[in-house]
């Protein structure tokens, strides 16, 4: 077996000219792939890549198109991820920001334990302001 190569369109030396499993021509988007085998009276053997992806499937393989799907599909899982870790930080900031307020509310109640609510909102504001 010689060295396999994917060509833009079928050679001279392809039987026939065309692909060895469908038999036709080159159609749109094909390239053909040349399998580095020679058989006497034949020529060299070649496959469109329509073929292959028929033939790659067959053998549990994905085919180009089938790599493009879901490399998009996993650009957008990741941007969503990253978004979602965006929003979780910006969470955590908040509950961060909570918790301040929630140590000062408990160290103002617990510096006027036993106040009325009148005078413990007026200490509040005096801390506040
Ligand atoms: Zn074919």
């Amino acid at each position: 077996m010689g060295t396999v190569q994917v060509l833009p369109d079928f050679q001279e030396r392809h039987r026939h000219g065309c692909c060895i499993v469908c038999s036709l021509p080159r159609r749109d988007g094909d390239q053909i792939v040349d399998l580095g085998c020679d058989i006497e009276f034949e020529g060299s053997l070649a496959i469109c890549t329509t073929c292959v992806g028929v033939v790659a499937a067959a053998a549990g393989l994905m085919t180009p198109a089938q790599v493009d799907a879901i490399n998009a599909d996993l650009s957008t899982m990741t941007a969503e991820v990253l978004n979602a870790r965006r929003i979780m930080d910006r969470l955590a900031e908040k509950e961060s920001q909570v918790n301040g307020y929630r140590r000062q509310l408990r160290t103002i109640l617990a510096e006027h334990q036993g106040m009325k609510v009148e005078s413990l909102r007026a200490a509040a504001l005096a801390d506040a302001g």
